[in-house]
């Protein structure tokens, strides 16, 4: 029997620095003892490859400048890439997060991010499972004759899944490409609300985008819900890639600097 579910997102990687790497690269270049004061690998990279574009690790890389550093990596990345809008420093570190328990609303929508972004969701075609879970939106919770509606759906759609097993003999088949090719039409006639799991992972920047985007009080219940879960970790794991990411009153995670 399905039940109703919460979808809920775990960090479950991010890009790391290599420092001794890092430092042999820049000894290459002849500078010795270049150092950020980051707090995550994530700064340290955005900073490094920011300084990268205007050889600024040490005066004698680029004639033309007169000083170097003096700026905290915390006020370089808000104000120098952020606050410029040089977006694409930050496309070199990715997060990725485990989104589960998302319906396939959610994942349709989530897709459609094409830019510094990658997916990989559970087999609708693969996987088959006799119990259909599902999100139960706040606005069908106001109406408890819907909800009922929403419960006799679910229970539908389970009968419905038993009755083609039952019919096509599946659980005692042993070709595992026919019981694919079955599993894959069974899917047909179960309903886009059906939660199943994502693996999301994007660039800051992407994140930034999609953030925004999709907490808006414009966007659908349920990937406002997930995307503000990741919204509030990013937030936490990435202070300063995220200080000017706020929440406001309507719940939407918004950003002094849109877009960059
Ligand atoms: C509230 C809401 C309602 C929506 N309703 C609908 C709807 O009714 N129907 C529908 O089809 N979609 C809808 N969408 C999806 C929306 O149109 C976008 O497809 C989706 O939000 C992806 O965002 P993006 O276009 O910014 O792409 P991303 O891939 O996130 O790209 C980020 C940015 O990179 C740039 N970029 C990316 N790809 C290209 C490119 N090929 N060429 C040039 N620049 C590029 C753009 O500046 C873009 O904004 C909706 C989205 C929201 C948030």
């Amino acid at each position: 029997m399905g039940k109703l579910v919460f979808p809920r997102a775990f960090l479950i990687a991010e890009t790391k620095v290599d420092y001794a790497a890092m430092d042999h690269a820049l000894l290459h270049l002849g500078v010795d003892g270049w150092a950020s004061d980051g707090g995550t690998d994530a700064d340290v990279l955005t900073e490094f490859a920011g300084k990268s574009c205007y050889m600024s690790f040490d005066k004698n890389l680029n004639l033309n400048l007169t000083k170097v550093g003096g700026r905290p990596n915390s006020a370089y990345i808000q104000d120098g890439i952020i606050g410029n809008k040089h977006g694409s420093v930050l496309e070199h570190s990715t997060v990725t997060f485990f989104l589960t328990n998302v319906s396939r609303v959610v994942t349709h929508e989530l897709v459609r991010h094409r830019a510094g972004t990658a997916f990989s969701q559970t087999s609708g075609r693969y996987v088959r499972s006799n119990d259909v879970d599902m999100f139960l939106p706040k606005e069908i919770v106001a109406f408890p004759d819907a909800v009922s509606v929403f419960y006799r759906a679910m229970c539908e759609m389970e009968e419905n899944i038993a009755e083609l097993v039952e019919i096509t003999g599946i659980e005692d088949m042993t070709d595992f490409g026919l019981k694919k090719r079955l599993t894959s039409a069974f899917r047909r006639i179960i309903g886009n609300g059906q939660a199943n799991h994502l693996v999301m992972t994007a660039n800051h920047r992407a994140w930034r985008h999609v953030i925004e985007m999709r907490t808006s009080v414009h966007a659908e219940e349920e990937i406002r819900y997930i995307m503000a879960d990741v919204a509030g970790q990013l937030k936490e794991r990435f202070p300063t890639i995220y200080a000017d990411m706020t929440e406001n009153a309507d719940g939407e995670w918004v950003f002094a600097h849109s877009k960059v």
